[in-house]
């Protein structure tokens, strides 16, 4: 269950208007928490904008009121406005205000004497918000919005399309339910939004069955160049800016593919590079059991999540990150030979 503080339920009787906002590079469950608990409150009457930081990846453009979410990178003046203007705003599912890019976190610094609430499920969660929701026991922060909702006796106004988006977001936060992650009371959650009339079938077909077949090519390029180094339980792939230009790479087309290394039978450490255009190297890290994936994110690579799925980046070329990655990797030696259970 989650705790409300009286405050912050007197305060919801009392705005007009609020606004969320999401990670940059949203996920499903960024925007189906997000759309989500922006759907609540509108059943409330209380006026609320959906900010994203960049662009919505083409593979959660179905969602039900996707069409309606502000981009910050498009809409700056009009997004500054209505920041200035909102009593509440809410940040869904991260941590720490560096999580919406240099600009966006840069203008939302001016904004200290507006109320925000943190609702989020990443380890150590930042200092900025009055109202912190975070528990990092949590599958993803669409449960947690779930919770919020249930908790403000909102269960009866969670609608199918409400349900569509926080299925969505628990359902790609736990890998289809099957992450550590995943707890008896994410899957009486999930119960009870099948239980509001969603197509849980149609949801994964569109998620994870309608790939375009550039993607499958870039997914077959990415599965040859995949490197396995057994005495450290680590399989890494690194993609180019080259290899990403000859097969089309649209924004979202890697997602998923860093698991490919895990699902090798002794990899407990899965790791992908991908040269962007904009942010330099991303890097993203999987790990199975304890090893913590977010450590090594947060040493070397600007970053941190959860301990089994966490991501960073580097502004060097592709060949530096991997230079970088493979000298620190010893330094985990000892983590990464233990029995892992
Ligand atoms: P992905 O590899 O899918 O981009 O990221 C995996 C997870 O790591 C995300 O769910 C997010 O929670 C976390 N993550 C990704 N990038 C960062 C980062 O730069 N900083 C932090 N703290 N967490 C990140
Ligand atoms: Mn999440």
């Amino acid at each position: 269950m989650i705790k409300i503080p009286d405050t912050l339920k007197h305060l919801l009787t009392q705005i007009q208007q609020s606004a969320i906002i999401i990670h940059r590079n949203p996920d499903g469950d960024a925007l189906g928490s997000g759309l989500a608990l922006k759907q609540y409150l509108q059943k409330r009457d209380i006026k609320v904008d959906l900010v994203s930081p960049n662009e919505i990846p083409n593979y959660l453009k179905w969602l039900p009121g996707i069409n309606d979410v502000l981009i910050f990178e498009q809409q700056t003046q009009k997004i500054q406005e209505i920041l200035k203007n909102s009593q509440l705003i809410f940040t869904l599912d991260f941590n720490d205000l560096s999580r919406v890019g240099k600009d966006f976190e840069k203008y939302l610094k001016t904004l200290k004497d507006r109320t925000f609430v943190m609702i989020d499920h990443h380890l150590e969660p930042a200092d900025y918000a009055k109202f912190k929701l975070s528990d990092s026991s949590k599958s993803s922060t669409s449960e947690m919005v779930y919770d919020f909702i249930s908790a403000l006796d909102g269960s009866n106004l969670i609608d199918q399309d409400m349900a569509t988006c926080l299925y969505t977001g628990i359902m790609t936060d736990t890998g289809s339910f099957k992450f550590p992650n995943t707890t008896p009371h994410t899957m009486c959650i999930a119960a009870d939004l099948m239980k509001k009339g969603i197509n849980h079938n149609d949801i994964q077909i569109k998620i994870y069955d309608s790939f375009s077949l550039d993607k499958l090519h870039l997914l077959g390029e990415a599965l040859n160049k995949l490197i396995f180094l057994p005495q450290y339980k680590t399989a890494y792939i690194a993609l180019s800016r080259s290899d990403l230009k000859k097969h089309h790479y649209q924004k979202g087309d890697t997602e998923g593919f860093v698991n490919y290394g895990l699902s090798l039978k002794d990899a407990d450490f899965a790791v992908m590079f991908l040269e962007n255009e904009q942010e330099g190297v991303r890097i993203s890290f999987r790990s199975k059991g304890n090893f913590p994936a977010n450590a090594f994110a947060k040493r070397y690579f600007n970053g941190g999540g959860h301990k089994n799925a966490a991501g960073g980046r580097t502004q060097t070329n592709l060949d530096e990150a991997v230079q970088l990655f493979l000298e620190k990797l010893p330094e985990f030696i000892t983590e990464l030979q233990a029995k892992n259970d």
